[in-house]
């Protein structure tokens, strides 16, 4: 029997300590560590569920000798989570799918389970079989490789896994997994680390992929300690307002691709519907002319995409005036407006001002302060600006218009889209060709102020 040992957690960052404390030293926060028991298995018992033979020591090799083997990544199936993912699974990985409850992980990754080619063995935690299969039945009535286990002792899983042998395992969610090796609770702290490490070894030794769910705190944090997410290979976050009927998956971290990348998704009774050309929903198809409104041409990892700016500009009714934004950075909003009042004489300090990228999607993305300044100029002066127009260029503290990366395939969205002109950086290098679009050039605020409002 192995010693039993007590060890304390911080609940928030999972630093450890030997004895309690009142502070985080790690995190800063206060009250979050707790005790917990940890029993650490015998060395035996372990390789029993291993069933593999120790590895064998691995050598150092010249660069030169290291075989170049091609990375062999599975398909989904579904095109807007192998672009997250950087072109499908890699064997062997550990990807942790986090987002808040009721978002759609499990739709998302049922769905997916039920539409792959291999076989997949889908385990749940969180509903029965039956449940499943009702959920299953509305998405995809006829699934050819899926296998639906309730079960939630990882122990008992890798037996299922022995009878099954499954290409993909998926696992909803890491917070309801317990490991017998661990007395403490399923979603405590050194559960979720002990599970997460009994996957890890099983992924890497029998190079099946494995998928885990992982719930999301109010403050936005996944659930259980920081470590998680330090310890899979991929971290993907799957976002959206539960009023919205757009998801967003996009990845946090990824050991095999760059975590630029954007995969849309409208949610309907069916399941998730793949979004493929994200720019059409993000615009609002509205035949009046309403001011304060502008389009940005930006970018998303590879893809360009095209999403509305709404701005609200008043009075302040009170004192200090507001300033609220969605979907953008408050501190960039705040320097535009000095911009705009110091280098073009607008008097927005006694204005409240409101911000909005539609479609509940956030961007950081510097091209589109053009167009967040001309929707802005666009509602303080209660003047509609032309549809048929976008933007894309960076503003300068010295008001300068600056030009932004991949200029051409922003503008390429913007001729495909049907836009009539697009205003740009003057600086911009617009390789020579045909476009079908116009391309406005400015160099410095009173240029955009007087093209839009002149
Ligand atoms: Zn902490």
């Amino acid at each position: 029997m192995a010693k039993v040992k007590t060890t304390y957690f911080c609940q928030k960052c999972g630093a450890q300590y030997s004895k309690w404390q009142g502070k985080c030293n790690s995190c800063g926060d206060w009250n979050t560590i707790v005790e917990e028991l940890v029993q650490k298995p015998d060395p035996k018992d372990w390789k029993t569920t291993a069933k593999k033979e120790a590895k064998k020591a691995a050598k150092p090799l010249l660069i030169a000798e290291i075989e170049n083997t091609p990375q062999n990544r599975l398909n989904t199936g579904n095109n807007e989570l192998d672009r997250v993912l950087g072109g499908g699974l890699v064997p062997g990985s550990l990807t942790l799918l986090g987002g808040e409850p009721g978002i759609g992980k499990s739709t998302l990754l049922l769905q997916i389970s039920l539409g792959l080619k291999f076989r997949v063995l889908y385990v749940s935690g969180e509903e029965s079989q039956q449940q499943i299969k009702m959920r299953a039945e509305r998405i995809n009535p006829n699934p050819a490789n899926c296998f639906i286990l309730t079960e939630t002792k990882t122990q008992n899983i890798f037996r299922q896994v022995e009878e099954v042998e499954p290409e993909v395992v998926i696992i909803d969610s890491i917070q309801t997994l317990h490991s017998d090796y661990i007395e403490s609770s399923p979603g405590s702290i050194s559960q979720i680390r002990e599970c997460t490490a009994e996957l890890i070894k099983f992924a890497k030794e029998s190079n099946t992929p494995v998928i885990l769910i992982g719930h999301i705190t109010k403050e936005g944090s996944i659930a259980g300690p920081k470590v998680l997410e330090h310890m899979v290979d991929t971290v993907l976050q799957f976002e959206g307002d539960r009023n919205h009927v757009y998801r967003i998956l996009r990845a946090h971290k990824n050991r095999f691709g760059s975590t630029h990348e954007l995969g849309i998704y409208e949610m309907q009774g069916s399941g998730l519907r793949e979004v493929t050309n994200p720019s059409e929903i993000l615009i609002s198809k509205n035949d009046e002319d309403l001011s304060g409104t502008a389009i940005a041409s930006t970018l998303e990892g590879m893809r360009p995409l095209m999403i509305e700016i709404q701005a609200l500009v008043s009075t302040a009714v009170y004192g200090t005036p507001q300033r609220s934004t969605t979907g953008y950075n408050a501190k960039r909003l705040n320097m535009l407006l000095a911009v705009l009042e110091k280098r073009a004489g607008f008097r927005l300090g006694a204005k409240d001002v409101f911000l909005n990228v539609t479609g509940g999607i956030s961007v950081d993305d510097p091209a589109i302060d053009l167009a967040v300044i001309a929707a802005i100029l666009s509602s303080n002066e209660d003047i509609a600006l032309e549809k048929d127009t976008c933007f894309a260029a960076e503003v300068g503290l010295a008001g300068e218009i600056r030009p932004v990366t991949r200029i051409e395939q922003r503008i390429l969205e913007a001729e495909k889209l049907g836009f009539a002109s697009i205003m740009v950086s003057k600086q911009s290098k617009i390789p020579k060709g045909n476009f079908n679009i116009r391309i406005i050039k400015v160099a410095k605020i009173e240029d955009v102020v007087s093209h839009l409002f002149g």
